[in-house]
């Protein structure tokens, strides 16, 4: 193991910025070096697999679509931690990095609930692998805004985003963040990209760890970058954190090998990944796949049928290239959902935006006015919608607006008759109406 443990971090030295590097089993071997903790680990997951089989058991919705389950959209509270930006930095460099923040929450959002936009994709190679569907968490991660711990010094109506902090100084978890699921983007020794526990414990304040330079991606409108933190190609799309908070949600990689017959309990314990037994970085069609040998860029291709199968390269837990990993399956989705209600009790509930939080930031003036009037929010956490209806309950306005860009509108009504209006603001986790008067 130590031999196995000295060569992946040898391999990782010299490879960065050529292939995807994850901490993941290097971290988890130390955790579990220790006898106690070994102990615990196995202990807990046992309990874990008792949750999957009831979760699997219950679903029913396998007919081949890409729909979890009927179940309400969980929701995850986030905070970030920026240890090596000193909390006396500028506004600009700090909003610079709450915006990068909100950019990588955003892909995550997208790539957990399969509406990523390359996910059509798959649809290509679909056929290359029978069994295996794209699989949506229907999941929303949620950078907190409120009841923040005290130490932190955010108020509330901040977003959940440290600079500075002592966080992980020592270890990788911080109890004062208990309760959240904290990521930590920071140089990391060795060119690993991140690294994650294998199966996380918000109450243990564990974390995960992304690279510098490998979190978020290019941002549209400006700036596009933070000085410091550029996402570097090929790992420029946000998907290290895609693939890392698998791992939180106790997704192994794919290539974990061809052992035993039983899919689950061996390799992956997903049975509609096919197994497979090494990793591949580059990214090649799999229908046309280049000669096994040297990639370019630094790596090795092994044969693409790895096991007896074709790999499904395009899988977020394999080591691809951020451009071409696409999906989870409909069974890693059920794992992480397994996980999540095996530790949904120890995440904050109360830290998340709600309708407080969206009536405290949100204005409307001139009020009364002449069908002319301004809609200010101070902060919202998701794009939102404002819709309009009249005082007989017809809606009269709907627009969508992002939640960076757009936190002022200037809205005219035509031809709106005196009377009262209600305005509702739609955000993830809250709905405000208040009223208007035109005349
Ligand atoms: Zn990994």
């Amino acid at each position: 193991m130590k031999t196995k443990l000295l060569l992946l971090l040898f391999v990782v030295s010299i490879s960065f910025g050529q292939q995807r590097t994850c901490g993941t089993d290097a971290y988890m071997e130390k955790m579990l070096s220790n006898p106690e903790m070994k102990q615990q680990y196995l202990d807990l997951q046992k309990q874990f697999e008792s949750e999957l089989e009831r979760l699997t058991n219950a679903q029913q919705n396998r007919n081949g679509n890409a729909t979890f389950s009927t179940n309400a959209t969980i929701r995850i509270p986030v905070a970030i931690h920026y240890p090596s930006v000193v909390n006396s930095s500028s506004a600009t460099v700090k909003n610079c990095l709450r915006l990068l923040a909100q950019k990588q929450i955003a892909i995550l959002n997208a790539d957990y609930n399969a509406t990523n936009s390359d996910v059509s994709l798959y649809s290509g190679y679909s056929s290359l692998f029978p069994g295996t569907f794209v699989g949506s968490m229907d999941v929303s991660w949620e950078i907190a805004t409120q009841n923040h711990p005290s130490s932190s010094g955010l108020i509330d109506g901040t977003l959940a985003v440290t600079f500075g902090t002592n966080f992980l100084s020592n270890a990788d978890s911080d109890s004062e963040w208990a309760g959240y699921c904290n990521l930590v983007v920071r140089n990391i020794s060795g060119g690993i990209l991140g690294y994650s526990p294998l199966g996380g414990y918000p109450n243990a304040g564990m974390t995960v760890v992304i690279d510098n330079n490998a979190f978020g991606a290019t941002m549209t409108g400006s700036p596009t970058s933070c000085s410091g933190y550029v996402p570097g190609a090929p790992y420029n799309l946000g998907r290290t954190l895609t693939h890392e908070l698998g791992h939180f949600f106790n997704l192994n990689h794919t290539f974990q090998g061809c052992d035993g017959a039983n899919c689950a309990t061996s390799g992956d314990r997903v049975c509609d990944t096919p197994p497979a037994d090494q990793p591949r970085y580059d990214c090649n069609d799999p229908e046309n796949p280049p000669a096994p040998g040297p990639v370019p860029g630094g790596g090795v291709n092994p044969p693409l049928t790895t096991c007896g199968f074709t790999q499904l390269t395009m899988n977020y837990m394999d080591y691809v290239q951020d451009s071409c990993m696409y999906m989870f399956t409909v069974g890693q989705a059920t794992r992480m959902k397994a996980w999540y209600n095996f530790i949904s009790g120890q995440l904050q509930t109360n830290v998340l935006a709600n309708n407080d939080f969206v009536n405290n930031n949100f204005s409307i003036s001139p009020n009364p006015n002449k069908g002319i009037f301004s809609i200010q929010l101070t902060e919202v956490t998701d794009n939102y919608t404002v819709i309009i209806i009249d005082a007989l309950g017809r809606e009269i306005f709907n627009g969508e607006y992002n939640q960076t860009t757009d936190l002022a509108q200037n809205i005219q009504l035509d031809n709106a008759l005196s009377g009262m209006y209600f305005v509702t603001i739609l955000s993830k986790g809250a709905q405000i109406t208040k009223k208007i008067i035109i005349q």
